[in-house]
């Protein structure tokens, strides 16, 4: 099996979105998300995620937390609408770090549990993942885990894990909102 490297955005979408990519692949979790707005989310939801890592018996990385990232990132784009320009920023930030990580560990493919949410554009996110992964000879997985029913699969089993999801994306321009 080819060795893939998820980026994880939160417990709940890593359940499905693992059950789904460990078919085909022998899977790393990585948990990425500078973009989250405090280190007390950033902990909880990572918690929420070595949950279902070791559930199901899969390592899961850790990034060290490093909000200074974002906020480049999101510089002159606070204003904007989710899955606008700050949204692809916070993507890219995210998708090179999943890059990275995967060069280190000698992962070929890389892929994100991002698509799972109703919230966000495929697309766009296949997209960027595919622009950051060309730049260091890394295949970035292309899916869309909406098509099939993921969300509400992923819904179903984080209540039989009794997860935390959280109710809002993760930046502070987030909150408020759903995502
Ligand atoms: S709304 Fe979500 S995807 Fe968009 S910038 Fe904030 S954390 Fe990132």
């Amino acid at each position: 099996m080819e060795h893939l490297l998820l980026h994880v955005c939160c417990g709940p979408d890593l359940t499905y979105a693992y059950e789904y990519f460990s078919k085909e692949y022998s899977v790393t979790g990585y948990f990425a998300n500078d973009n989250i707005d405090t280190e007390e989310e950033y902990e909880k939801r990572f918690y929420q995620a070595k949950i279902v890592a070791d559930h199901y018996k899969f390592m899961i990385i850790k990034k060290i937390y490093e909000p200074e990232k974002f906020l480049v990132a999101s510089k002159n784009l606070e204003n904007e609408r989710e899955m606008g320009r700050r949204c692809e920023e916070c993507h890219r930030m995210n998708f090179r770090s999943a890059v990275e990580k995967a060069k280190e560990i000698n992962a070929g493919l890389v892929s994100t549990t991002l698509t799972i949410s109703p919230h966000k554009n495929a697309e766009m996110i296949n997209r960027i993942g595919c622009e950051e992964a060309s730049k260091k000879s890394v295949r970035f997985v292309e899916e869309n885990l909406k098509k099939h029913e993921g969300f509400k699969k992923a819904t179903e089993i984080s209540k039989r894990f009794n997860l935390y999801r959280q109710n809002w994306c993760g930046c502070k321009f987030s909150r408020g909102t759903i995502g």
